[in-house]
């Protein structure tokens, strides 16, 4: 009786959709809507850069295709919302690609922390150990299994991508996560992976971090992964969601944009 309630004979599944159909338990959106004009990385030179979004009209209710309306879809492949895979940095380059990852990690826990208000006076603010130890103490261990989603209120700069990348003769002024807590979080810690509301998985400045982009370099190389660009994560609880985070099953792919939903009772 793996799947069935001896109590009342309902099956997890029947009182999960009830729960659903009743909103006792919600579905939260965590996806950034995609329009050419959403938000994406811009590497500097020499390095290239992916294409933006642009949905190829191919036929329109027209000569092309009289009772029908589809289009072709141009994107880079870390374009909005989006899942980086092990193979998209050198770490991780023997690892899984994106249609490799196990989909029961798809489908997991989530545990937030929440240093919006450090990042309201520190644009280049950086998570450490001490403040996973720290929500530790509160809240116990992060679940083995979970993702953690490092809220920071970035996305309320997600409507204009010169705002969201805050960039200057500096660099890229965004939010990021340690080295040491990067090589924490892939060692010490039994998580899935990371989500974040900024464009990549690393600071703006990651660069200047030392190995580079530490969280690529670590998470990604110890068969963990990164989610960006998350919005609405205000309205996670602490603890006590479940995230279903799909990207496209792209055959070689180093990432796909994704859709990313919530569970919340
Ligand atoms: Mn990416």
């Amino acid at each position: 009786m793996s799947h069935y309630s001896e109590q009342t004979g309902v099956s997890r599944l029947s009182n999960l959709a009830i729960d659903l159909a009743e909103e006792k338990i919600k579905v939260i959106d965590l996806t950034t809507p995609l329009t050419p004009q959403t938000p994406a990385l811009r590497l500097p030179e020499p390095f290239l850069n992916l294409v933006d979004l642009e949905l190829e009209e191919v036929a329109a209710y027209d000569n092309r295709g009289p009772l029908w309306s589809h289009n072709n879809i141009h994107i880079g492949e870390h374009f909005g919302t989006h899942v980086d895979a092990p193979v998209h940095w050198i770490s991780g380059k023997e690892g899984r690609d994106i249609s490799q990852l196990p989909v029961k990690r798809l489908v997991a826990p989530a545990v937030v922390i929440d240093m919006s208000a450090e990042v309201s006076s520190n644009p280049d603010f950086l998570l450490e150990v001490s403040h996973i130890e720290a929500w530790e103490r509160i809240h116990g261990s992060i679940p083995h299994g979970a993702w953690l989603i490092y809220r920071t209120g970035w996305e309320q700069f997600a409507h204009d991508e010169k705002l969201f990348l805050n960039s200057d003769d500096t660099g890229s002024h965004t939010p990021g996560i340690s080295a040491e807590c990067a090589k924490w979080l892939s060692e010490k810690a039994n998580i899935v992976g990371v989500g974040v509301e900024t464009v990549g998985i690393d600071a703006g400045k990651g660069f200047d971090l030392e190995p580079p982009f530490p969280v690529h370099h670590y998470l990604l190389g110890n068969d963990k992964y990164g989610v960006t660009s998350l919005k609405n994560v205000s309205s996670l609880p602490v603890t006590g969601a479940v995230i279903i985070v799909a990207p496209l099953p792209f055959v070689g792919g180093t990432a796909s944009p994704a859709r990313v939903l919530a569970l919340v009772e």
